[in-house]
């Protein structure tokens, strides 16, 4: 059923890469890259996405903007007329039309921007080929884009090189904000960047996200990056969605034994307190060929035989706080303030 209060609504969401071998280019088996996720965004929210590099994060984030082709599943989208849209079901023509409304920004603000485009053309690029905005207007539009994202407008003819680290990836953001979207993939938007710039740049994400209303699916690797901007966050293990809570639910009692390994590693705030560390065993699984059972089992302290014989299902085990393990309402697991 619809909710009104969801900007994106995603159900059972695949993308499996075929494994070709041999002269025929047989596909012999399958990268499940994302493997049957579901999760919902309100507007106005910022949902954190955290886990290993290799987990399909990115590869969650880029075919819900459909800049992937999902396998399977459902991203229900809720469009500036109130309307519930199915991505997966639209074509070319319809999705250039609501890309107005879903942006992307990058991880690296150094590649991402063309250095032969002044900020003018780099900014005012979506305006012109969504036919929103062209000469004169196009320009003021553009300034008003750059101090919206705290850019001096009078610098509009130079080149990206002309600007810092942090001030390019202002840049990004103005160039995704031209189009008014109201839904933003930020993958990795801060990786690249300096800890003090991080602070600025999450800072002003949060500024606008009150100032327009956006909603953010924020995709990171770092733990302290998602517990600051995250209203809810999802974690993800191999292709899997593990656990999904509000930000402190799950910071203060994760109920998936991978998210507590993951939050054990967090760098705690007084570097006198002892950490208690848990270092987990054995490789990430493979995607293309993953073990039997729950995906994390063989790096798992509390696995049961169950565990071997059985994927966990989606549970929701108190309010909005969901996780895929069959322990998940016997273990007492260790958040970071039981560190
Ligand atoms: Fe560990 Fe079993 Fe839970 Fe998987 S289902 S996380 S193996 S306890």
């Amino acid at each position: 059923m619809e909710n009104n209060s969801r900007i994106l609504e995603v159900t059972s969401l695949k993308k499996y890469f075929p494994v070709k071998k041999g002269f025929l280019k047989r596909t012999v088996g399958h990268v499940k890259a994302v493997d049957d996720i579901h999760f919902y965004i309100n507007e106005g929210e910022t949902l954190g996405l955290v886990g290993e590099s290799g987990c399909g994060k990115t590869t969650l984030g880029r075919c819900i903007l459909r800049a992937i082709e999902p396998s399977e599943g459902s991203a229900l989208f809720k469009d500036r007329k109130g309307n519930h849209v199915e991505l997966t079901g639209l074509d070319p023509k319809q999705l250039r039309a609501i890309r107005r409304d879903m942006q992307l920004i990058f991880q690296d603000p150094y590649s991402s921007l063309n250095p032969r485009m002044t900020v003018l053309n780099i900014i005012g690029e979506p305006l012109l080929c969504n036919g929103i905005a062209k000469g004169d207007e196009l320009r003021e539009r553009v300034k008003r884009l750059m101090e919206l994202v705290g850019l001096n407008s009078r610098h509009l003819e130079r080149y990206p090189h002309a600007f810092s680290g942090g001030q390019r990836q202002r840049i990004g953001i103005a160039r995704a904000l031209a189009t008014n979207p109201r839904f933003i993939v930020c993958d990795e938007a801060v990786s690249a960047l300096d800890v003090s710039v991080q602070a600025q740049i999450l800072n002003l994400l949060q500024d606008l996200q009150e100032q327009l209303n956006l909603s953010y699916l924020f995709i990171s690797h770092d733990l302290g990056v998602i517990q600051h901007i995250s209203d809810r966050v999802g974690v993800m293990y191999v292709g899997k969605m593990v656990e999904m809570a509000e930000t402190e639910a799950l910071f203060n009692t994760p109920k998936h034994p991978y998210t507590e390994a993951l939050l054990s590693a967090k760098p705690l705030p007084d570097p006198r307190a002892k950490s208690k560390r848990i270092i987990l065993e054995g490789e990430v699984a493979n995607p293309a060929n993953p073990p039997s059972g729950c995906y994390f089992h063989p790096r798992c302290k509390y696995a049961k035989d169950i565990c071997k014989q059985k994927a966990p299902e989606w549970t929701e085990v108190g309010k909005d706080h969901y996780v895929a393990c069959h322990l998940a309402g016997e273990l007492e697991l260790q958040g970071v303030h039981s560190q």
